[in-house]
């Protein structure tokens, strides 16, 4: 079977900051492609999408091949996890096919949130006129999504009702919402094939006593992806506390990452003010407790 692939195209939380503070991580917002197979998945559109875009244009024509089939999840709809989706070049493209899925907010459909983020006036072209094929769907709890290896082969299923078990060859996506992100919470995303899974875990702040669901459904994950957005004495600085803001320090990624005994874990959605030296310093000290940590960084590939 072929590896598990994740690359990381953004890794920035908020808005993005290119510039020489940030050479090393990164500046683009929320973007990471998955590569199982023949099926490629995407978490999150933020600006690290362009290029990502770009590279699948290029190895597509490179390849021989006609059209891009491909798979986005949407953690939530806050800006720095959308404001790439109207320069997503394969969404232009005729005879490519986007399946799309995220959540409900606000008791509006999915459709309707990602309209309304490149409205006129403030883009020049709306959902509607981008050419490609787009399948949008929302996802809730007690969905389970199952993709085959045909780019074809994507059907939801309910985990209660359906016969869903694990097998091997089918990429599953499982998700459950969170309510630790203003104002409307956050999916997090269990992606599992071939006996790997990997979660994504963004813009969610920790609980006293660690957040529990979190760790059950991240139980023995390969990766956690965990959002880290905030050093310690940021998140609890008493003049200008985060707290509250939907968004983890260090060390609750690690404690969810111990609990919940994955092998990696993945620091993300780092802060925009904080330059190259910060986020080695909350890499380095993140190792102390969790030895298998690594920071996010734009380029980084992972083989699972
Ligand atoms: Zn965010
Ligand atoms: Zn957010």
């Amino acid at each position: 079977m072929d590896k598990f692939i994740i690359r990381f195209w953004g890794v920035r939380g908020s808005y993005p900051v290119p510039g020489q503070r940030t050479v090393r991580y990164g500046g683009n917002t929320s973007c990471i492609e998955l590569q199982l197979g023949t099926q490629t998945i995407i978490l999150d559109a933020g600006t690290g999408i362009i290029n990502l875009g770009a590279d699948l244009v290029r190895r597509t024509r490179a390849a021989g091949e006609k059209s891009i089939s491909a798979v986005i999840l949407f953690s939530h709809m806050h800006h720095d996890h959308t404001q790439g989706f109207p320069f997503f070049e394969p969404a232009y493209i005729g005879t490519n096919t986007l399946h799309i899925f995220g959540p409900k907010v606000f008791e509006n459909d999915l459709q309707h949130t990602l309209a309304q983020a490149m409205l006129p006036p403030s883009f020049p072209i709306s959902l509607d006129e981008l050419a490609s094929l787009k399948n949008m769907h929302n996802l809730t709890d007690t969905d389970v999504v199952l993709i085959g290896q045909n780019t074809s082969d994507i059907h939801i299923h309910n985990r209660y009702r359906d016969n869903v078990a694990l097998s091997p060859e089918h990429i599953h996506i499982h998700t459950y919402h969170s309510y630790a992100h203003p104002k409307n919470g956050v999916h997090i995303y269990r992606v599992s094939w071939g006996g790997k899974s990997i979660v994504y875990a963004t813009d969610t702040e920790g609980y006293i006593e660690t957040d529990q669901r979190l760790i059950s459904f991240a139980q023995d994950a390969d990766v956690l992806i965990h959002d880290s957005q905030y050093l310690l004495e940021d998140y609890a600085d008493p003049n200008k506390p985060k707290q509250g803001w939907g968004h983890s320090t260090p060390e609750m990624a690690c404690a969810v990452a111990q609990a919940s005994n994955v092998q990696r874990l993945i620091l993300f959605h780092h802060d925009p003010n904080y330059d190259d030296e910060t986020i080695e310093a909350m890499e380095r000290n993140a190792r102390d407790i969790f030895p298998e940590t690594h920071a996010a960084y734009e380029g980084l590939e992972l083989h699972i």
